[in-house]
C-alpha cells in the first residue's frame, strides 16, 4: 500500500477492502501481523512518547481510524481514501474468520462484557472457533501470552485500550504469528 504521513505517523492509504483482502491472505499463511489502528488522540500520543512512536513504527499496517486523520491529510494536501477502523475491520474479520474455519482469541474489557462478547460471537459467528478469551483487568500478561502460545489462534483481539494494548502487542506478538491487533473500546459496543 502506498502511505500518507500524519505528523510523523505513516498510515496505509487504501480501501477497507483491499486492506481486507490483504489482511486475510496473511493470516491464512500464518504471517505475523501487527495492526494499529490510530486516531488523532493515538497521533498526538505518539508525538509525545518516543517509546510509543517505536511500537508505531515495528506495527505492520496502522489505519485511519477517525475522520480527523482523514481530514488533517486533505489539509496537508495528501488526501486519502477511505477511513479503516478497529471496529469495523474486527467485525469483517469475525465474519471472514467465521466462513473460513478460523480461530480467534479475546483479551478486553471488563469480565461481564468479555462474556457477553464471548456468547455474542459464539451466536453470530458460529464456525468461528474462539480459542480462548480473558477479562482486560489481568496484573500479568503472561499467563495470558502463554495460552496464546499454546493455541496459536489466526487472530488476537485485545482490548485494552492505548497505549496499553499496543505495548503488548509488541511485546508478545513473536508466541504467535498470526494477526494482531489493539481494538480499544469495540468489545463494550459488541456487547450490547
Ligand atoms: N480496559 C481494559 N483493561 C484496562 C483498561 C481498560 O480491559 O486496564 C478496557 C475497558 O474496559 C474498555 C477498553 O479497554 O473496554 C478501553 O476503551 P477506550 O474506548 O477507553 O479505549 P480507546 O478506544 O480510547 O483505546
Amino acid at each position: 500500500f502506498s502511505h500518507v504521513t500524519v505528523l510523523g505517523v505513516p498510515f496505509i492509504n487504501t480501501t477497507q477492502k483491499a486492506f481486507l483482502t490483504a489482511i486475510e491472505s496473511r493470516i491464512t499463511a500464518r504471517h505475523n501481523t501487527f495492526i494499529v489502528t490510530a486516531n488523532p488522540e493515538i497521533v498526538m500520543y505518539a508525538r509525545e512518547h518516543p517509546d510509543y512512536q517505536n511500537i508505531l513504527a515495528g506495527a505492520d499496517y496502522i489505519t485511519p481510524d477517525g475522520i480527523g486523520i482523514l481530514k488533517g491529510a486533505a489539509i496537508i494536501g495528501t488526501p486519502m481514501s477511505e477511513r479503516i477502523t478497529g471496529y469495523d475491520t474486527m467485525l469483517s474479520l469475525l465474519s471472514w474468520g467465521n466462513r473460513n474455519d478460523k480461530s480467534v482469541y479475546l483479551v478486553g474489557a471488563k469480565p461481564d462484557v468479555i462474556s457477553d462478547v464471548a456468547r455474542v460471537v459464539a451466536t453470530q459467528y458460529p464456525h468461528l472457533k474462539v480459542v480462548g478469551t480473558h477479562d482486560g483487568y489481568f496484573q500479568d500478561f503472561n499467563p495470558i501470552a502463554a495460552d496464546i502460545e499454546v493455541q496459536q489462534p489466526d487472530m488476537v483481539f485485545l482490548a485494552v485500550g492505548f497505549p496499553k494494548q499496543e505495548q503488548l502487542i509488541a511485546q508478545y506478538r513473536h508466541q504467535n504469528d498470526g494477526l494482531w491487533m489493539g481494538v480499544g473500546g469495540s468489545f463494550d459496543v459488541l456487547s450490547g
